[in-house]
């Protein structure tokens, strides 16, 4: 989940979210969208550290945050731009340690430009300080919206999260509020009152106390910028090594509420088993030398990198492993090594991470809970609008479900995803998957970086992987809102069979037809095929299930449901 949205948690997050209302000032419409178009200079330059303080003070719900700022010009700039939400108040802008004057400052509307004293030439660095204060955004359904969450631990104690992936890192600290924004490495220091627990991102680097505050430093490299992430509270720590297949040795962290340390052994067994099917089937754990981190948290869950946010209560399920944990994790591969270039491409993230629960279980457990998580990933498919929108998007373009793919990029991408690997058999659909992820086929710790890439990039790989252009099934799964529907006619001893394409396109996907006693392969040459069938003679459409496609049944159901629930609703309310 950069968030995770899912339905699964869906009726849970309703009931025990709820939204509350906070009194708080309103958000600008640039510092509430996520990955607007960056500003000239934001694209020149490299970000190279983020060295940031935060001061976080729950008596009075308080941030105070010191940034430093390292940029490396790639082109001539005269001005630096960050964004940052303007409800902080700036008491201090300094360019390499002599502070700027009021006049050459300004953010009116939380995209906030500083002057240079002189301009920068290319190849040029500045080190940018901001200074700010304030009561940080507060939460009103964590980890759906952001940013900060006070919770009190069950022992009394505050218990403090952050989750910016909606409106970005901007509500917490200067940055660039895009997906391509993310700093080379930064370092944290994040002071709260002792004795309490500040989990980080990256390599913990130790803590400081004085006078009743402690100082807790962490250091991260290429980390996602809504991946940063404030988790404090009366924390224990659970840790143990994990040696990997590929000969280095991953440290293994939870932080979990005082209290819960019979559950929390219970989640940590599980992190190993989670650790040998991702580097199995995908690729080495792209943070070996850091850690696999994971910390309890008053929200559901978020993928921040290397310190996953962990919020599912430690419930059971009965294909024996908890989702909630396992999917945050996918996106270490999914969202954290490999990046959206753009919110356009959040499929890339949720549809991936999300195919990992179905492929997980089949690894760990066998077909029937394969097939039983992506038929409850099959229901909550919407079909109202493409995953891919084919232009840059914002965060909220995507999510919002009235106007975009919503929930489609987990569900919809997941059995996208199954239905390829069908089509193309695994050698090849895991081929496309870990060159996509690592940008290499052989990925090594230390040969391969954090990368971008787009939904282009990945379907350009499984083509060369492939040797075939399946330009055509990626144009009707991720271009177009419907689904695609095999009709299927019988006629004298002929059943037909044809795929209709919103819009008429081509769709020549092969489907296998039970006909009486036998499984027959369809080609679907051109779109349409038929296979002999006699008098008396059942069938089954893709009787393994291989394919998606459009289920009448399943829209009954969601109509349905929707019915009842809105009903349900009402009568709540008389
Ligand atoms: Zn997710």
């Amino acid at each position: 989940m950069k968030l995770c949205r899912h339905l699964l948690a869906s009726a849970l997050a309703i009931a025990s979210f709820a939204a509350q209302a906070v009194d708080q000032p309103p958000l600008t419409a640039t510092t509430r969208a996520s990955g607007l178009p960056r500003a000239p200079e934001q694209e020149a330059v490299t970000f190279e550290l983020a060295d940031l303080s935060f001061k976080v003070d729950p008596a009075r719900k308080w941030l105070d945050g010191d940034a430093r700022l390292t940029f490396l010009a790639n082109k001539p700039i005269s001005r630096l731009v960050v964004d940052l939400d303007r409800n902080y108040k700036i008491d201090l802008v300094e360019i390499d340690g002599i502070a700027v004057a009021a006049g050459a400052w300004g953010n009116p509307e939380g995209r906030m430009s500083v002057d240079l004293p002189k301009s920068l030439a290319a190849g040029g660095r500045a080190l940018l300080r901001i200074r700010y204060a304030g009561s940080p955004h507060e939460a009103t359904r964590a980890p759906w919206d952001g940013a900060i969450t006070w919770a009190t631990a069950p022992t009394g104690e505050p218990w403090i999260a952050t989750t910016v992936e909606g409106e970005g890192c901007d509500l917490l600290w200067p940055c660039i509020d895009h997906p391509q924004g993310e700093p080379l490495r930064v370092d944290e220091h994040i002071t709260v009152p002792a004795p309490l627990v500040a989990a980080g991102n990256g390599i913990a680097r130790g803590m400081d106390e004085k006078d009743g505050w402690r100082t807790w430093h962490w250091s991260a490299r290429n980390p996602d910028t809504y991946a940063i992430a404030l988790n404090i509270g009366p924390y224990e720590l659970l840790q143990a090594d994990y040696k990997s297949r590929y000969g280095n040795v991953i440290p293994l962290r939870f932080w979990y509420l005082k209290g819960n340390q019979a559950k929390a052994r219970g989640l940590f067994a599980e992190f190993a088993p989670m650790l040998d099917f991702f580097e199995e089937t995908i690729g080495p754990y792209p943070f070996g030398d850091e850690k696999m981190g994971v910390v309890e948290t008053p929200h559901l869950g978020m993928e921040h990198q290397t310190i996953n946010a962990y919020g599912n209560d430690y419930r059971k399920a009965e294909y024996g492993y908890d989702w909630l944990l396992q999917h945050e994790f996918a996106h270490e591969w999914f969202g954290n090594q490999l990046t959206n270039a753009d919110w356009d491409d959040m499929w890339l993230h949720e549809g991936f991470g999300t195919y990992m629960q179905p492929l997980y279980v089949q690894w760990l457990r066998g077909q029937m809970e394969y097939m039983a998580v992506l038929m409850k990933q099959r229901a909550g498919i919407a079909d109202a609008h493409p995953v891919v929108a084919g232009r840059s998007m914002t965060e909220e373009g995507v999510y919002d479900d009235a106007h975009g793919p919503g929930n489609d990029i987990y569900y919809k991408a997941s059995l996208m995803l199954h239905t390829l690997r069908g089509l193309i058999g695994d050698d090849a659909f895991f081929r496309a998957t870990r060159e996509t992820v690592y940008g290499t086929d052989t990925p090594r710790p230390g040969n391969f970086k954090p990368r971008y890439a787009t939904t282009a990039d990945f379907i350009a790989t499984t083509n060369r992987v492939t040797g075939k252009d399946y330009g055509w099934f990626f144009d009707v799964y991720l271009r177009s809102a419907k689904l695609p529907q095999l009709l299927a006619t019988r006629s004298g001893d002929r059943l037909q069979l044809r795929w209709k394409t919103q819009g008429e396109k081509p769709f020549p996907m092969p489907v296998q037809v039970r006909v009486g006693d036998r499984v027959v392969d369809v080609a679907m040459t051109g779109g349409a095929g038929e296979v002999g069938i006699a008098d008396g003679d059942s069938y089954t459409l893709d009787p393994q299930s291989r394919v998606l496609r459009e289920l009448p049944q399943i829209a009954d159901f969601q109509r349905d449901t929707a019915e009842r629930a809105k009903a349900a609703a009402a009568a709540r309310k008389r």
